[in-house]
């Protein structure tokens, strides 16, 4: 603390990410990487841009990327916004379009950068409690708010919503602006993509961080009607013209373009996915259903913090959220390689039987 401080910078209660530990060879399960590299297009790409060229900024308006994006979704390129992450997009979008008289609304148990943007801009929230069985039910969002915004799959849950249901709530929540994170969505979900072109007030955002392999790279994009992200691009050209560098553009047009790469990843993951329920649910986990590239579980007879310490002293990180009280007995643990995997549950095998 310092007298030098804003009001603002004292009030803030900023975001912790995942441990992104310094040491090697360890077993890293805990920040939902893709264990696969980006496409070997990708990093041709970036040799590429390793140029004299860098003298020169990058597109301010990322053109190409966008039109990569907008190829990729069959919309137009005045349908785009792109950021540095989606962690980028997230800020501006709750800046641009999210700060009204009435709360913003999500899930009590979500994304936990939600809360923080709301304290960095002092937008005023409601926290929408999920059910018993830790889902989104739409239906309670249906009350006065400045704007609706979570992940689908949700995080850390990893439980998926319909895309009826977000329909639903679309049809109901029509004065304000309803806000999908889709960091997850290529790993199982339904996209609600498809939908924007029905709803004014429909805004998804996808990362190229998880499905795409690139959380180096940081590249985020949000797609929506024209005037959100005409909203988004103001906010943008009065903070950083040039949040994307030359090798992030260059990277993320490659990415985008190659899809077959991307989907044997995303395919190889859900996979896994498949086989590290199965043997967890073996050993007595309850194992939430997940679409995403990873799982919330927990076990009846065993604390969640003692085995994430277990876990740690063989060099396998997993992720544990002491709050709030009703996930703290949860882990959430990144979808790896089979072989990582196979180390999981063999770890955890040895300490349940113990
Ligand atoms: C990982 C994640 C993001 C951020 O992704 P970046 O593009 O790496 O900033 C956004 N939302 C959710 C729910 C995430 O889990």
């Amino acid at each position: 603390m310092s007298q030098y401080w804003s009001k603002l910078v004292h009030s803030l209660t900023p975001y912790v990410p995942g441990e992104q530990p310094k040491i090697n060879n360890l077993i890293k399960l805990n920040t939902n990487e893709n264990p696969y590299g980006p496409s070997p297009k990708v990093i041709a790409a970036l040799q590429k841009e390793a140029a004299d060229t860098l003298r020169l900024y990058p597109d301010p308006n990322s053109d190409a990327l966008k039109q990569a994006v907008a190829k990729y979704h069959g919309l137009n390129s005045n349908q785009v916004f792109v950021g540095n992450g989606s962690d980028e997009v997230l800020a501006h979008v709750f800046n641009a379009l999210l700060k009204h008289d009435k709360p913003v609304l999500f899930p009590d148990i979500t994304y936990s950068f939600y809360p923080v943007y709301c304290g960095l801009y002092e937008i005023e929230f409601e926290t929408v409690p999920l059910n018993d069985t830790f889902e989104i039910k739409v239906d309670d969002y249906s009350k006065a708010n400045g704007g609706i915004i979570f992940p689908n799959p949700n995080a850390p849950t990893g439980r998926l919503v319909a895309l009826a249901d977000i329909e639903r709530l679309l049809k109901h929540n029509t004065d304000s602006v309803v806000v999908i994170d889709e960091a997850y969505v290529d790993f199982g979900g339904e996209s609600a993509v498809r939908l924007v072109n029905q709803y004014p007030q429909l805004l998804v955002t996808h990362t190229l961080s998880k499905g795409r392999s690139l959380a180096g790279l940081r590249v985020g994009y949000a797609v929506g009607h024209p005037d959100l992200i005409d909203a988004l691009h103001r906010v943008k050209d009065s903070f950083n013209s040039y949040p994307l560098d030359r090798f992030a553009q260059a990277g993320a047009i490659a990415a985008m373009e190659d899809q077959a790469y991307f989907e044997n990843c995303c395919q190889r993951v859900i996979e896994t996915r498949r086989v590290v329920v199965e043997a967890m649910q073996r050993l007595g986990f309850e194992v939430l259903p997940s679409g995403a590239n990873f799982i919330f579980a927990r076990h009846p007879n065993h604390d969640a913090a003692h085995l994430s310490g277990l876990l740690r002293e063989q060099k396998i990180i997993v992720r544990h959220f002491k709050k709030p009280a009703r996930i703290n007995q949860f882990l959430r643990i990144t979808i790896g390689t089979d072989l990582e995997c196979q180390a999981l549950t063999s770890a955890l095998e040895s300490m349940i039987k113990s």
